[in-house]
């Protein structure tokens, strides 16, 4: 399991460098994701955002387990990317 401190791509994310970790593609499709991004996504411990590496940068997928959005699954960017 990887662990490491970095910036949080959420903007409303109150942490500082809180902890990011990989989070596997059978728990995000399990929840409802969709997307070939899902292979390689990481999780904000911090607030629940979930993004993805797009060329060097990160792109919010949607939250998992939010305190704001709710539980679960919940994706802000249409699921056909
Ligand atoms: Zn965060």
């Amino acid at each position: 399991m990887s662990l490491d401190r970095s910036q949080c791509p959420a903007r409303d994310c109150k942490a500082t460098d809180p902890l990011q970790q990989r989070i596997s593609a059978d728990i995000l499709i399990e929840a409802g994701a969709v997307g070939d991004w899902t292979a390689d996504a990481r999780i904000c411990i911090s607030c629940g955002c979930v993004y993805s590496f797009y060329e060097s940068a990160k792109l919010i997928q949607g939250f998992y387990d939010n305190p704001i959005a709710g539980p679960g699954w919940q994706a802000t960017l249409s699921p056909d990317k």
